[in-house]
């Protein structure tokens, strides 16, 4: 064993096997794999072995695609067998509500070039015979689905990346992980120490043991899991010799149940509702190649639908049942990246689908430690998205939560019960008392809307327009045309102070930062000119500024603000989190309602658009903003948390003689549909340029070298490939919620447009044919224009709804430069659940287009 490498895997499961291959292919051969016992003897030795390309995340189903893909490459490489079967698969839906949940996805599949087809229950029977397809309504094809061999798979893995260079060591237990002062790391093992440059948590059931070596609890839970094997059934094998095939995958909704063949007879496993967390403080260190005792009564309710629904399955013996643990985060995605607040410590842990996603965690993390990038749009699966919130029992109550509901829908207006209310505000019991409905804002208790009086506060969650549709208008209408207060305590807040503050600043943002007193937006990019932030800054003070920005990104922020802090200690960052809350004011009285508030004059003259002041509130010391994301006239106001009930209740008192109502965050989104202002994660994402996300007037290129701005210069020197563009949708009773393909129908050659930094954007051969299926999931690299005036997908969708004061349902999203400001009629569709509506690109917002609002 080496004493001394360049990064150390921790743990030789599919998913560290996989990275270490990876990291070898990309030129870091000085590598060593470390594993307990054998390979595989976490859950990867007992897996099911299935694998599927279809995620809830876009960018994750793309990595899946690569994931599937990549099996054929390691096989060759390392002349080892993954005994691959690529079948395909269906999903059965038995409602309504389950069809319209596959046409989303099969719309999704369009732009990600997936090969997706809707299909009738007798056309699923066709390839599964066993199943009663009088249980169904319909049905979705995927043709990338199947299964493998789990031990060959991880085997191929370690062997191909053996061939590349890397090390492996069997047989011993890293015992603990301590730093030296120049940030890299002493592996302790009980075969002796390595150093090394980088450490990599690839630990399975035992990641979270791994995170507290060094002091992070990582929220990750093992569940058991349990699958059923039949004995050999004729069915089965008079199927594979009538039709020379072999059965496909089926996974089923209602019974949160997959199943597929297995040798002659069937597999079938469960997500049950009972289910259990395996070892949920601590993983035993002495845990083998072990199973764990079946427990059919916990999955009899999964199997008595899986029977009805399968019938030809209830007539086999069952063979045996395996019952395994593996881990999932609270969302069901894994964790993956350099963890916050510690030095080239990486994870790529929590993958409970590892032989669907063990490729792309591999190649995403290899990316980053290699380039410093992932490569790929990875928020979904980043370790930085939870914040410390998720303890180790808000885990348990998520990940149960997730478990059971792993095939159910997710509606866009569902909030999920379970580990709430975790954080409150101080008007948490007077939001409730206001008959508010809350939504969990990154594990904070948030207003979204109110329910009239008399009515109880709860969605009816479903895709079309629901029970909130008319009190969000309510909301909107009298705050665009009197006054509304909305708690904001959810938006991100930091500090950054000290002599080099400025320098820092310009160093990190692409705008000028402001004089002091005053405020700015600001885009932050990185090194490839990627879009990774998104900021309102105030000057403060001298050497001070404050900071707001989006509530989900603030471990992934501080993780690039403490990258690039200086070594001589000249600034200082703070995150406030919830020590700092927040209320909102808009609308045209919003100012005299301040005025009745506050000691000092805030005319427009004294107190200007995009201006900072502290000043007391009622009475409580506060900063305000004169900025809102209502696009309209309004204050922000910050506070401690102690004073946010003295603020609130006076603002109520003063605001009552100009009708003021409260409003929730689904509003405030409503209010900035209709000036075309995008969101963080949704419109900007780190695979679009800044001048695609259309945040020109924000790039000041010439201000100083800040990072990004080569790639910057380049992509306005080029002109961007693509654009951010707002939609009118011809919508009937259901809004677009992201992820919709558009379609377009053009008479001319809009250019060649780059595949967005490893997105799926819609694919075209030399005869600008579309791609679809495997051959798209490789990856040409570029986009055909379209020159014969069919329709086509030329774009997708990142969120909308409906704009309720300008009364239109609005869309956002990203098409192809050449046709962004195309506003004619006819030209533009949008796919609705399954339904092409007519949609306008509406390059000027629909509310105040000159801003003269805000501005007044
Ligand atoms: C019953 C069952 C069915 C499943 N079916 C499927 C399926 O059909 N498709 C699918 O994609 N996935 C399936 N899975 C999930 C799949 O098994 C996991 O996603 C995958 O195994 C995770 O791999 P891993 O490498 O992250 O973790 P693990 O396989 O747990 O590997 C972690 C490794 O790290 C080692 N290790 C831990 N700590 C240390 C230490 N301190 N020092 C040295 N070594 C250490 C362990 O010994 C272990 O070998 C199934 C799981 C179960 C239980």
């Amino acid at each position: 064993m080496k004493s001394h490498v360049k990064a150390v895997v921790i743990g030789g499961g599919v998913v560290g096997c996989s990275v270490l291959y990876h990291l070898a292919k990309a030129g870091w051969t000085d590598i060593m794999l470390i594993e307990r016992s054998e390979l595989t003897s976490g859950s990867s030795w007992h897996a099911a072995g299935g694998f599927h390309t279809l995620n809830g995340d876009p960018n994750v189903a793309k990595l899946q695609a690569y994931t599937v893909q990549l099996y054929k490459e390691i096989e060759e490489l390392s002349g080892q067998s993954c005994s691959l079967h690529l079948t395909g698969g269906v999903m059965m839906a038995d409602t309504p509500e389950r069809m319209d949940f596959l046409r989303l996805a099969h719309a999704k599949g369009r732009y990600l070039g997936m090969d997706t087809e809707l299909i009738t229950p007798s056309e699923a029977k066709a390839m599964f015979p066993l199943m009663d397809e009088k249980n169904f309504v319909g049905a979705m094809w995927d043709p990338v689905e199947g299964h493998l061999d789990p031990s060959g798979t991880t085997h191929a893995y370690a062997k191909a990346a053996r061939k590349l260079g890397a090390e492996i060591v069997l047989r011993n237990r890293v015992v603990d992980l301590t730093q030296e002062a120049d940030g890299t790391w002493n592996v302790v093992t009980e075969q002796g120490t390595v150093h090394a440059e980088h450490v990599v948590n690839c630990g399975g059931l035992w990641a979270r043991e791994i995170g507290r070596m060094v002091g992070v609890e990582l929220p990750v839970l093992a569940m058991e899991h349990m699958y059923l094997l039949t004995e050999p059934m004729p069915e089965v094998e008079e199927f594979n010799k009538s039709t020379g095939r072999e059965m496909i995958g089926v996974l089923d909704f209602k019974g949160e149940i997959y199943t597929r063949q297995e040798r002659n007879g069937i597999l079938l496993g469960t997500y049950e509702k009972a289910c259990k967390p395996w070892s949920p403080v601590n993983t035993p260190w002495d845990f083998g190649h072990e199973l764990l005792q079946p427990d059919i009564d916990r999955i009899a309710p999964s199997l008595e639908i899986g029977f009805k629904h399968f019938p030809g399955i209830e007539k086999a013996g069952i063979k045996q049942i395996i019952n395994g643990p593996f881990t999932f985060a609270l969302d069901g995605n894994p964790l993956v990246g350099p963890v916050q607040g510690l030095t080239n410590f990486w994870c790529a842990c929590a993958v409970m689908a590892g032989f669907s996603q063990g490729g792309g965690v591999g190649l995403a993390l290899s990316n980053w430690m290699v380039h410093g990038d992932p490569g790929f749009d990875v928020w979904g699966m980043d370790v930085a998205r939870f914040g410390e919130w998720a303890s180790l029992r808000y885990t348990n109550a998520k990940v149960r939560e997730n478990y059971s509901r792993r095939f159910s829908i997710r509606f866009p207006n569902e909030e999920l019960p379970a580990a709430r209310p975790a954080q409150t505000t101080p008007l948490y019991d007077t939001m409730l008392a206001n008959n508010a409905v809350m939504g969990d804002s990154w594990g904070l208790e948030t207003p979204l809307w109110f329910a009239p009086k008399g009515t109880e506060p709860k969605d009816i969650v479903s895709f079309h327009r629901s029970n909130d549709f008319g009190p969000i208008g309510e909301e909107v209408r009298a705050t665009r045309e009197k006054v509304g207060v909305t708690e904001i305590a959810n938006f991100a807040k930091y500090e950054v102070s000290g002599p080099g503050a400025e320098d820092f600043l310009n160093r990190l943002m692409t705008n000028r930062m402001p004089k002091t007193g005053r405020i700015v937006l600001t885009p932050m990019v990185n090194e490839f000119g990627k879009l990774i932030g998104d900021f309102t800054i105030a000057k403060t003070g001298e050497d001070r500024f404050m900071i707001w920005g989006s509530s989900a990104a603030q471990k992934y922020h501080m993780r690039w603000f403490e990258k690039h802090l200086p070594k001589d200690g000249s600034v200082r960052i703070h995150r406030f989190d919830q020590t700092l809350v927040g209320l909102s004011i808009a609308g045209p009285k919003s100012r005299d309602l301040l005025q009745k508030l506050v000691d000092v004059d805030v005319s427009t003259k004294a107190f200007r658009f995009m201006d900072f002041r502290e000043m007391a509130v009622g009475g409580a010391p506060c900063m305000v903003n004169r900025i809102t994301y209502t696009g309209d006239l309004g204050y922000e106001i910050w506070m401690a948390p102690a004073y946010q009930r003295l603020v609130y209740k006076a603002i109520k008192e003063a605001g009552e003689e100009f009708g003021l109502v409260d409003f929730g965050m689904r509003a405030l989104l409503s209010m900035r549909l209709e000036k075309n202002f995008p969101t963080w994660f949704r419109e900007l994402r780190p695979i679009y340029g800044p001048f695609e996300g259309s945040m020109d007037r924000f790039i000041k290129l010439e201000k100083n070298d800040f990072i990004g701005r080569e790639a910057s210069a380049k992509e306005q020197a080029e002109g961007p490939k693509l654009r951010r563009v707002s939609f009118i949708v011809d919508a009937a009773d259901a809004d677009v919620m992201g992820d919709e393909p558009i379609w377009a129908k053009v008479g001319k050659d809009y250019g060649t447009v780059e595949k967005p930094h490893g997105y799926g954007a819609p694919r075209f051969d030399e005869t600008g044919k579309e791609v679809r299926g495997s051959k798209a999931a490789e990856g040409a690299s570029a986009v055909r224009g379209i020159i014969d005036g069919e329709w086509r997908v030329v774009g997708w969708v990142t969120s909308g709804g409906y704009a309720h004061y300008v009364q239109k349902s609005m869309a956002q999203g990203y098409v192809p430069a050449g046709l962004a400001e195309d506003e004619s009629a006819g030209l533009f569709e949008i796919e609705i659940l399954g339904h092409r509506r007519p949609a306008r690109i509406n390059v000027e917002p629909p509310f105040d287009p000159g801003g003269e609002k805000m501005r007044t």
